[in-house]
């Protein structure tokens, strides 16, 4: 689960670590009041979305005055932001976060994640920190320095000495630069990080240490134990489908092709959405109603499916498992009987009741195609969408 750059900076000045006085901001009174109380003529704008590379987006502005920021709000507030690490619809922009300037000497690189291979949290540092940091690691990987932290002896003075000297920086800022390192592993031990990244962390020409940006996320499967960060989450990346979805209990994807998908496991699900595309289409979402849920629920989650305009055909594909065939089939017969839909529907089913499911299909006389398995049933709906079988 990722944070926003301002929760990510208000747990950094929980462990002491400094960063520029700041404010949220969610309305053009409030980006007023937030100026006055900064108190100065210049700041900085930044757009909270979860996303990177806002800087090079225009979504990180010097703002040189109200008017500035008033339109720097009107252009991005509940507008959708598009950067190199997003996709091409952008990720939405909930708020603002407004800044004091920081008076920049130089830009630097930290960050801590988990290293799978050696099961430890590795440091990654370079001095040539900011927006080409990407292009660092791939021209000059030289320039970028890796350490790993013995999980049992933790951080230790001679890594903070390596990154004090990479750094190049002040005698004075050296115990400012291990209060930062000690403090942003205890973050990410205590909290069960996945990713801190200060990127840029900045020396200003007062010779001050700043971390200037924050991305953070954390393990979804640790959250039950971290209320502080649960209380974090922000539902509003997802759509209101998704979000119905999980009210019933399910797990729904909205992704960019034509086929709606329902399957029950990831597993299949990626299956499934592997044979689509083998097939030359591209699946428009995935429905995943796992190992529960009626007819009832069934059909409720199918007509999420089909609130999508990009849908033009829909493939099912269950193994009865846990949820029997019969069951879903009564959830499939009566959505389709709801909705009154000319789009193609497709359902390969197999394992328990199969036979009950094929037969109340059959007998609702609906549109519905039923294959054998998975690879025809793809096949199928792609040619039915092509309108090759018309
Ligand atoms: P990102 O592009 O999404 O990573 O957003 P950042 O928060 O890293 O901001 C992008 C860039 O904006 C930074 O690398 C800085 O160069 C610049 N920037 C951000 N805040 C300030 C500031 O207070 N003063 C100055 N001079 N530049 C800033
Ligand atoms: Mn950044």
């Amino acid at each position: 689960m990722y944070i926003h750059e301002y929760q990510a900076k208000e747990l950094l000045k929980k462990f002491d670590i400094e960063i520029p006085k700041g404010y949220l901001v969610n309305s053009k009174d409030d980006l007023e009041k937030a100026f006055s109380k900064l108190g100065c003529s210049l700041a900085v704008a930044k757009t909270q979305v979860y996303a990177g590379g806002r800087g090079k987006a225009g979504g990180v502005k010097l703002i040189k005055n109200l008017e500035e920021g008033l339109s720097f709000f009107d252009k991005f507030y509940n507008k959708r932001l598009v950067t190199n690490q997003t996709d091409e619809k952008g990720e939405i922009v909930n708020s603002i976060y407004l800044e004091e300037v920081s008076d920049i000497d130089r830009e630097l690189y930290f960050s801590m994640t988990l290293n799978r291979d050696k099961k430890l949290i590795s440091i990654i540092a370079s001095n040539c920190g900011g927006m080409d940091i990407e292009l660092v690691a791939e021209k000059t990987p030289d320039k970028i320095v890796k350490l790993d932290i013995d999980p049992l002896i933790g951080i230790t003075d001679y890594m903070v000495r390596d990154i004090f000297f990479l750094y190049n920086l002040d005698k004075s800022l050296y115990p400012t630069l291990k209060n930062f390192i000690v403090s942003l592993y205890k973050i990410y031990v205590s909290y069960d990080a996945e990713l801190i990244e200060i990127n840029p962390l900045v020396v200003t020409k007062s010779s001050k240490l700043i971390a200037l940006d924050a991305k953070m996320s954390f393990d979804d499967n640790a959250l039950y134990r971290q209320k502080e960060i649960l209380s974090m989450k922000n539902n509003d990346v997802k759509t209101d489908a998704e979000l119905y979805a999980e009210k019933l209990g399910f797990s729904y994807v909205s992704l960019y092709g034509s086929i709606g998908c329902l399957v029950n496991g990831a597993g299949l699900a990626m299956a499934t959405m592997d044979s689509i595309n083998f097939s030359g289409h591209k699946p428009a979402n995935f429905l995943d109603i796992g190992g529960g849920g009626n007819a009832e629920q069934i059909s409720k989650a199918l007509k999420i499916i089909f609130t999508s305009s990009n849908v033009k055909g829909v493939l099912i594909n269950v193994f009865g498992g846990i949820n029997h065939c019969d069951v879903i089939a009564n959830g499939v017969v009566k959505a389709i009987t709801d909705i009154d839909t000319t789009i193609p529907v497709v359902v390969r089913l197999k394992g328990a009741d199969y036979e009950k499911g094929v037969d109340i299909i059959k007998k609702s006389k609906l549109n519905i195609h039923i294959v054998p398995t998975l690879d025809s049933g793809a096949e199928l709906v792609t040619k039915l969408v092509n309108g090759e079988l018309l």
